[in-house]
């Protein structure tokens, strides 16, 4: 029986982009307890521009860091630290 010839002979070629983000999570690493909302350094850091948050698939960082990451964010729009959408 023959079968038609399905794409093996291909290489898989592995993108290597520069601008690759860490992998691990910030926030475990450094082991805070919470994450600070008024600590805008870091908190800009996650937020690219528009004001959006960073993807976790970008950012690296975990779920649960995640979660309390946005929090932070969230909270410090509403006080005026972080812009929401600028656009
Ligand atoms: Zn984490």
């Amino acid at each position: 029986m023959k079968r038609s010839k399905n794409a093996k002979g291909k290489p898989k070629k592995k993108k290597s982009f520069s601008g690759r983000r860490s992998k691990f999570c910030k926030f475990c690493v450094e082991k805070l307890p919470f994450i600070d909302y008024k600590d805008t350094k870091t908190l800009s850091a996650f937020t690219p521009e528009r004001g959006k948050v960073l993807p976790r698939r970008t950012s690296g960082v975990c779920a649960v860091h995640q979660r309390a990451l946005v929090e932070a964010i969230k909270r410090a729009r509403n006080i005026a630290l972080l812009p929401f959408a600028t656009d």
